[in-house]
């Protein structure tokens, strides 16, 4: 394809020190994707790598006219880099994968055809899952708490295989939410959402990017930002103990009048009434300050209220109709105005 031509496809990558493996990422994604017959563009972020990476990447670049290259300053991360990507991306399907080839990218042609057999979101299940032990069981834990407490249905949140459409992939570039994780957030913009099985292999070269601190950072971020549960499971623990606390002290008080001061220890009974109160209303406080930061975080990341649907393939009388009369409202409105 040539550069001028306007992409369908953008494949994005993010790239952090892979030089072992980007000769051989070029050499499998290029035919593949040259194979599909679509103009397509190939926009492989380099995200501050220190090694060869970027020298390898702007060679591979020269060699193929459909890849672009970008790179940023310094190490901001997978998901920075994939929103750089996306910001770049021209294409109406844009494909993300890693550049370890964990991802085949002989996987990219069904997802392109799920993106445009009208999917918005094409999310992917890795089966047989080539990572070690501990990752898949860390996964399957980070998956299922993640489900539960966002109240998203995804079945993998971490195959980075995945497709977005232009609108969703240019309004998580737009908003470029810090601390976040993409496929999840994109779960919020997508209307037609779908989950495909695709394969896996282990890393070809190089080690894992990921340390458990890292990984435990991504499930951080996962969690706070899609969910408050933790902060209402605090809050409710604090209504729990601050209630057992006076349940306790009404029922010292009665025994104690019942059959005197011995029977409550001399008091020691009281004193822990008294302390639970105590501790139960700090949780309570607690609880209601988090609600409050939650509520704030929610109003600065700026996501929106509400998603318009993309008309322009309904070309219906209804749709034509409603956009006359929407134009017509504009028209109204502005001479109002004036
Ligand atoms: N990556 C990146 N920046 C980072 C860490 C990783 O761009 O700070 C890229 C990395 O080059 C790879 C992808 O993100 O293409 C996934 O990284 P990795 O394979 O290390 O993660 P894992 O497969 O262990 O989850
Ligand atoms: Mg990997």
């Amino acid at each position: 394809m040539s550069e001028s031509a306007h992409p369908v496809v953008s494949v994005v990558i993010p790239v952090y020190e892979e030089e072992d493996n980007v000769e051989t990422l070029c050499a499998r994604l290029i035919p593949v994707v040259r194979a599909m017959d679509l103009p397509a563009e190939v926009i492989l972020v380099d995200d501050g790598s220190k090694d060869r990476t970027l020298e390898l990447l702007l060679a591979a670049a020269r060699a193929n006219p459909e890849i672009v290259v970008r790179s940023l300053a310094r190490n901001f991360g997978q998901h920075a880099a994939v929103l750089a990507g996306f910001d770049a991306a021209r294409g109406t399907c844009v494909v993300t994968l890693d550049a370890d080839l964990q991802n085949p990218p002989e996987e990219i042609p069904r997802i392109v055809e799920q993106l445009r057999a009208g999917h918005d979101l094409v999310g992917t299940i890795r089966q047989d899952r080539q990572d070690s032990w501990f990752r898949r069981r860390a996964s399957r834990l980070v998956n299922a708490m993640t489900r539960r407490a966002s109240g998203i249905e995804l079945r993998d949140f971490g195959c980075m295989l995945r497709g977005y459409s232009r609108e969703i992939a240019k309004t998580l570039a737009a908003r470029s939410e810090s601390h976040t994780f993409i496929p999840a957030l994109a779960y919020v913009y997508a209307q037609s959402p779908v989950e495909i099985p695709v394969a896996h292999a282990a890393r070809d070269q190089g080690a894992s990017k990921y340390s458990l601190l890292r990984l435990f950072r991504l499930q951080l971020d996962l969690m706070t930002g899609f969910s408050q549960a933790p902060m209402r499971l605090l809050f409710s623990a604090g209504v729990l103990v601050a209630a057992a606390g006076v349940a306790m002290g009404l029922t010292l008080a009665a025994m104690r009048v019942l059959h005197g001061p011995e029977w409550a220890a001399e008091g020691v009974f009281t004193l822990f009434a008294i302390l639970f109160l105590f501790v139960g209303a700090q949780f309570f406080a607690l609880g209601l300050i988090g609600e409050y930061v939650g509520r704030t975080l929610g109003v600065v990341r700026r996501r929106p209220t509400y998603v318009l649907r993309d008309l322009s393939g309904l070309t219906t009388d209804a749709a034509a109709a409603d956009a006359d009369a929407g134009d017509d409202d504009g028209a109204a409105a502005s001479e109002d105005a004036s």
